[in-house]
């Protein structure tokens, strides 16, 4: 199926790179803002954000914004959760999941503050990464929301696009981030990885591409294919 006419002056990109760095432009057209206000998880510091990503694992931001009110008053800070008991921590955050292993994390993660950190959230990304219950996408997800750092969050909607869209064909989320990061300017990073996720989450799914609703449609390698690659783990034939 043919892509869709470009708009009116425009030429399809014919590079991964063009492709990436039109893709930020009509993506920043339907999802306009800062990283900040793209970012759905409520939060009012770094560290109510450190929180509210080691609970969303597994858990969808609306049910983690319906807990952490609670967390952030009885736990204001590294020092307040370092000292939780284990058991009432539990109870407030058994609605998102995994809540042994999360509560684990996250008086480890506030111990591990205040004893490295002096209890501050650090911006490096190899001690976000060192913290427990934090992975590379959520790191980047504190540094470019919270800390104004450059980040790129490559989750599995990012790591979907990437090959649907014809940005990369890697597949493993470190090279993907790396093959992103160019793409766009550095203090872009951040907000370029959470509109392709909010892509990722409504218009071009796992299971469903709705290339007909699609601001992409008219450059992208894969509109209208009936055989998606539905995982950033597998890889689409290069035509
Ligand atoms: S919805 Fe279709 S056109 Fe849009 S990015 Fe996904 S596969 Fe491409």
């Amino acid at each position: 199926m043919p892509n869709p006419d470009p708009p009116d002056g425009r030429r399809r990109p014919r590079t991964e790179s063009g492709r990436g760095r039109v893709a930020h432009e009509f993506l920043a057209a339907d999802h306009p803002g800062t990283a900040v206000d793209l970012c759905e998880l409520d939060h009012r510091n770094p560290f109510e954000l450190l929180v509210a990503t080691i609970l969303s694992a597994q858990c969808t931001d609306e049910r983690v914004n319906q807990t952490t009110p609670e967390v952030f008053r009885r736990w204001p800070d590294a020092d307040a959760l370092a000292e939780s008991d284990p058991t009432e921590l539990e109870e407030v955050i058994h609605a998102t999941g995994f809540f042994r292993q999360k509560a684990k994390s996250l008086q480890g993660m506030a111990v591990r503050l205040l004893d490295e950190h002096d209890g501050e959230v650090p911006h490096a990304l190899k001690d976000l990464v060192a913290l427990p219950g934090v992975g590379r996408k959520t790191a980047n997800v504190i540094r470019s929301v919270a800390l104004d750092e450059p980040g790129l969050p490559v989750d599995t909607h990012v790591g979907r696009l990437a090959i649907r869209l014809g940005l990369t064909e890697e597949t493993d989320p470190v090279k993907v981030e790396m093959a992103l990061n160019p793409m766009v300017p550095t203090d872009e990073r951040g907000v370029f990885g959470l509109r392709l996720i909010l892509h990722g989450r409504r218009v071009c799914t796992a299971r469903r591409a709705a290339c007909g609703d699609c601001s992409l449609a008219w450059f992208c390698p894969s509109f209208g294919t009936a055989d998606l690659p539905s995982s950033p783990h597998k890889k689409q034939k290069s035509s």
